[in-house]
């Protein structure tokens, strides 16, 4: 492993600026990050367009290190749990899920997590670092080789990006916006920002920035339509209480059209009931929303059980009569633990 800067951490036009100052075209910048932003481009000597001294050159100063695939695991519903191996051996994960007719990667930004929600099996992991631009981007690399390489007739795109896997992207900002001007480039991955959200319990002053930064869409964890049950479920709260959270929400500059997701894990007997939907309801009155409500994935290291399905029906049906969007999330690889919540590197030294 070279100890040295790693090429994949710069956004285009930080690799535009690189090159200038070296006394170079800003177009050889171009022309790495078009390389970069491809799969199976692992070093120097296979970007022959650049003249031989300079990828020489690169070679004795920048890395191209990508997390290695550790293991792969596949759900009997097609969905695929990637463990990466990071260059100083700690271990992600990142989940592909199969969709009628594109993929969606659900991609991590920290190593554990530090939010310490009650019912998320990553936050027993505790927080143990940032992923840099390059650990977060090369996911999507990872991900795109292993659909390359299957043999399907039908082949999907991968073209939805949510980052709810391990970690809170926002308390990685920098690192996290960097990945997003990599990922959205049209001159490099080029996804469109419809289809990449960005999933925060909610820390108000990076969500501030982050609507002045870029545009993507916005995802919150909520799980809760009232003060005290949302802090007993999530410590942050005490610090983002719910009232300055829905009005950060509400001065979110959304695009014209576009709604705001509300995740709300159900969890029976602490925030399942009609009233609670209710209280939900009122909660997100004026706002843009859409409500994404997840049965909770039971887990024998989790204190929480899931409601019955009467309960989670009854519970959409009032969202639904006070004109909500309502989804019931599908559970997608719960025999492979990569359902919601569950992401938490088991092989982790
Ligand atoms: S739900 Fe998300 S933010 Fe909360 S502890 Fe788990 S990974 Fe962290």
């Amino acid at each position: 492993m070279k100890d040295c800067r790693n090429l994949r951490d710069y956004t285009l036009e930080e690799l535009e600026a690189l090159f200038s100052e070296r006394g170079l075209p800003a177009y050889r910048g171009r022309q790495i990050f078009k390389w970069l932003t491809r799969p199976f481009v692992y070093s120097f000597s296979q970007m022959t367009d650049l003249p031989k001294h300079l990828r020489e050159e690169l070679f004795g100063e920048f890395s191209l290190a990508l997390p290695e695939l550790k293991d792969e695991e596949i759900s009997a519903d097609g969905t695929r749990k990637l463990a990466l191996l990071l260059e100083d051996k700690e271990i992600i994960e990142c989940v592909i899920i199969p969709e009628e007719d594109h993929y969606t990667l659900c991609v991590s930004s920290q190593v554990g997590c530090a939010m310490r929600c009650a019912f998320c099996l990553t936050a027993r992991m505790g927080f143990r670092r940032n992923l840099r631009p390059h650990e977060i981007v090369g996911q999507v690399l990872r991900a795109k080789e292993i659909l390359a390489k299957e043999n399907s007739v039908n082949k999907k795109p991968l073209r939805n990006l949510v980052f709810m896997g391990m970690g809170e992207p926002l308390a990685n900002y920098g690192n996290l916006l960097k990945a997003l001007q990599i990922l959205l480039h049209p001159k490099g991955f080029n996804f469109s920002k419809r289809r990449v959200t960005v999933s925060t319990v909610g820390l108000i002053p990076q969500m501030k920035r982050l609507g002045e930064d870029i545009t993507v869409k916005l995802a919150i964890s909520l799980h809760a339509a009232d003060n005290e049950t949302r802090s007993r479920i999530m410590p942050i709260n005490k610090r983002y209480p719910l009232p300055d959270l829905i009005e950060a929400c509400r001065s979110y500059p959304l695009p014209k059209g576009w709604r705001i997701t509300f995740e709300y894990v159900l969890l029976a007997g602490i925030n399942d009931t009609v009233e609670d939907a209710q209280k939900l309801a009122i909660l997100l009155r004026g706002i843009p929303a859409k409500v994404n409500l997840i049965p909770f994935n039971e887990h024998p290291l989790l204190p929480f059980k899931c409601p019955s399905e009467t309960q989670i029906l009854r519970f959409q049906e009032v969202l639904l009569a006070a004109g909500y969007v309502a989804t019931i999330r599908k559970s997608r690889g719960r025999d492979i633990s990569a359902a919601c919540g569950q992401l938490a590197s088991r092989l982790a030294a």
